[in-house]
């Protein structure tokens, strides 16, 4: 070997354990452990349970916000009464086959009149409450919701038929079959089942529920709002994924966040983006059948969701949606025009697709109710200018850790790339540059159910 080529050789061998040494020699990203009852638990999810929801759901003709919901129509079974009543009943069915271990509730207010409210209008959110085992841990909470409600071209017809198959009795059927497989199981922390009304309205359901949650002081960590998830069976969908939106400056951050944010690059750091690569990895973990791909934005062009009334109140929330939506299958009276079939109609859904979709939020529910909450406070401490990065925290509350990893990820990498288990400790010294890559924490217990990642904040 010449001297030259061998200069070259070894240079390039130089460049590669430089990189090395930035980016940390210690394992990439492991896998979280699965845990063998939420698996049996998703497993449980069933395409044609979900069937049965949504043609359920679709058989009460309308279920827009503003339809009927007096004991006439109820019993006759037509109208967003019928639908609230019916859902209740059947969260009390799953109960009743868990020895009563679901608190089946409803928050209900009246709205209006507003902008797509004309006269006052009594608003019903129907849930059921998994209740926490653990003192320490019951007052965290998972949620998991859908709309329940409906519309057609005209977001005040009271009386044309709504069937609203994909949007959204496709989310409420996810809501209703995680509360019945996961119902079966015990954990920790509480998990809530919620269907909401008013989605179509202006998002008033959710937006009164997300407030009474703040207001009460609920330690929410995480909320899935399926919206959409029906898998529409038009050509070019891709019935492998969907779609997972998150925010990425918070919309509740205050000006001393949006500072640090634009200071230090945590654009896409916040507790929702969080969220969403913990589904990404729950998915890695579990392979649920369906593929998560995260859109680093809080929703699709143009449109909204359930999960902003929880962002708003400064809640991790997440949208799920299909990949590929059909805008002839929504919103839409039912109808055919000139060999074009519009409407919202049960055909149009992909019911193995759905069990899909509901087999990952399953598991991820799981996953996040057996998991220790997230270590508190974590900080990064900047005193003095250094190439090390010592972090601190305190101990994840409630007791269930047993460690903590760190986590980080170059800055320009949309996922985690590495961690590393440093012990039960609340203070660590990385041998990595602060200002190279974007570090968190996370807490895990001995089966290595994992917590959500927490980004630090600098201390001085
Ligand atoms: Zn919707």
């Amino acid at each position: 070997m010449s001297f030259k080529k061998w200069a070259v050789w070894l240079l390039a061998v130089c460049t590669v354990f430089a990189s090395l040494a930035q980016f940390g020699m210690s394992q990439s990203l492991p896998n979280m452990a699965a845990d063998p009852q939420i698996m049996a638990a998703w497993r449980q999810v069933s395409a044609q349970r979900i069937q049965a929801t949504v043609q359920k759901l679709v058989s009460f003709g309308t279920r827009l916000t503003l339809s009927a919901q007096d004991p006439q129509s109820i019993a006759k079974g037509r109208g967003i009464g019928a639908a609230r009543e019916w859902i209740k009943s059947e969260f009390e069915r799953y109960s009743l086959d868990c020895g009563g271990c679901l608190q089946v509730k409803t928050d209900s207010f009246a709205e209006g009149p507003a902008d797509r409210i004309p006269k006052a209008t009594q608003i019903t959110n129907v849930y059921a409450v998994l209740k926490g085992t653990d003192p320490g841990n019951a007052k965290r909470v998972v949620l998991v919701t859908g709309h329940y409600d409906s519309r057609n071209s005209d977001t005040l017809d009271v009386n044309g038929d709504a069937p609203g198959a994909n949007d959204d009795a496709s989310g409420t059927a996810v809501s209703l079959e995680c509360a019945r497989v996961l119902s079966k199981l015990k954990f920790p922390a509480t998990i809530i089942f919620l269907t909401v009304a008013g989605e179509e309205q202006g998002l008033n359901g959710s937006r009164h529920f997300a407030r009474m949650a703040k207001e009460q002081g609920w330690n929410v960590e995480g909320v899935l709002n399926n919206d959409i998830v029906g898998g529409d069976r038009s050509a070019e969908q891709d019935h492998s994924v969907v779609r997972v939106f998150s925010e990425g400056i918070p919309a509740a951050a205050s000006e001393q966040d949006l500072r640090r944010i634009r200071g230090l690059g945590g654009e896409s750091d916040s507790a929702s983006r969080q969220l969403a690569r913990y589904i990404v990895e729950v998915d890695r973990t579990y392979q649920t059948g369906m593929i998560p791909t995260m859109a680093f934005r809080q929703d699709r062009y143009l449109r909204g969701g359930d999960h902003y009334s929880f962002n708003q109140q400064g809640f991790a929330a997440v949208r799920l949606t299909e990949f590929r939506e059909d805008f002839h299958h929504q919103h839409q009276n039912v109808r055919t025009e000139n060999g074009t079939e519009y409407g919202d109609l049960v055909k149009f859904v992909d019911f193995d697709y759905v069990e899909r979709v509901a087999r990952l939020n399953a598991a991820t529910l799981g996953s996040l109710a057996a998991a220790p909450a997230p270590a508190a406070n974590v900080h990064l401490l900047t005193k003095d200018l250094e190439n090390d990065s010592t972090l601190t925290w305190d101990a994840s509350p409630g007791g269930l850790a047993t460690a903590y990893e760190v986590l980080w990820r170059s800055t320009t990498s949309p996922v985690w790339e590495h961690a590393q288990n440093v012990g039960n400790v609340t203070r660590t010294t990385m041998k990595l540059s602060k200002d190279n890559v974007v570090f968190a924490v996370r807490a895990l217990d001995k089966a290595g159910h994992r917590s959500l990642a927490v980004v630090p904040t600098p201390e001085r």
